[in-house]
């Protein structure tokens, strides 16, 4: 029903001088669900996110929220209502852990600060790390500092959550603790767009998997087609080198 469409890609193009990098992207996701994007590296998946929430201005195309066409004039307000988590954390090193779940709510939304606070105790909570309210990123694993950014993106109450690779930079130990946090999100019908190498991630918490190659959308199914099925050569391929 297009009423509960919350993200609407429409033949997303975008070019680095003679470099296509998206020919063409179109994808929609309805409230709570889930598409997990995988590929190879360089196919474009990182410049579609980065499209979306308009780090990187699209060619042409449009993207709507909600129903409301991003733009760059609208931008500000538009990325205050999406959550992006990104491969290396961003957190801000100079601050503790409340500190940086609290800053956007207060800086960006105009939450006063006992509010702040209190929604970022809940989003800790969340995320396993309510003792970890006081520690600087510094004193935090890899795997904690991305559920501070998980929180401190969920504390913003984003109608989308679009994760670029969340757990690539993380030993292997502890990409386990943040794919968790990953489900239950999903599975709290959090409306999110994952890329992710994750395969058991993506079997267990997609509604759909999209493959990307070479700034196409080659293929895309639900986690038992495409794992069971997939049509295309390469998206089997693909799916055998990385499952
Ligand atoms: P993926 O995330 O799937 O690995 P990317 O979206 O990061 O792919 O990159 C797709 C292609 O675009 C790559 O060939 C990459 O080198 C190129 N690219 C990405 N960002 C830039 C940029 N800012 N300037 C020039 N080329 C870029
Ligand atoms: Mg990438």
């Amino acid at each position: 029903m297009s009423e509960s469409l919350i993200l609407d890609v429409r033949n997303v193009t975008k070019r680095y001088d003679s470099l296509e990098v998206l020919k063409g992207i179109t994808l929609g996701l309805n409230k709570g669900e889930t598409k997990v994007v995988i590929g190879p590296s360089g196919s474009g998946k990182s410049t579609l996110l980065r499209c979306i929430n308009h780090l990187t201005t699209p060619d042409s195309g449009e993207i709507y929220l909600d129903g409301e066409e991003i733009r760059d004039a609208n931008i500000n307000a538009m990325r205050a209502r999406m959550g992006f988590v990104f491969q290396d954390f961003n957190l801000f090193s100079h601050l503790n852990v409340l500190d940086n779940v609290r800053i956007c709510q207060m800086k960006v939304k105009g939450a006063d600060k006992k509010a702040a606070t209190h929604r970022t105790e809940q989003e800790l909570a969340r995320v396993g790390l309510e003792e970890k309210a006081g520690a600087y990123p510094a004193e935090l694993s890899g795997g904690q500092q991305q559920r501070v950014s998980i929180a401190r993106a969920l504390a913003m109450d984003p109608v989308v959550l679009l994760f670029d690779e969340p757990t690539s930079a993380l030993d292997p130990e502890l990409t386990g603790e943040v794919v968790r946090v990953m489900q239950q999100l999903a599975a709290d019908g959090m409306t999110m767009v994952v890329v992710t190498h994750e395969m058991s991630f993506a079997r267990q918490a997609a509604d759909e998997i999209i493959f990307m190659e070479n700034g196409h959308i080659v293929e895309q199914g639900s986690p038992d087609a495409m794992f069971t099925s997939a049509n295309n050569e390469r998206t089997r391929a693909f799916l055998n080198v990385i499952a």
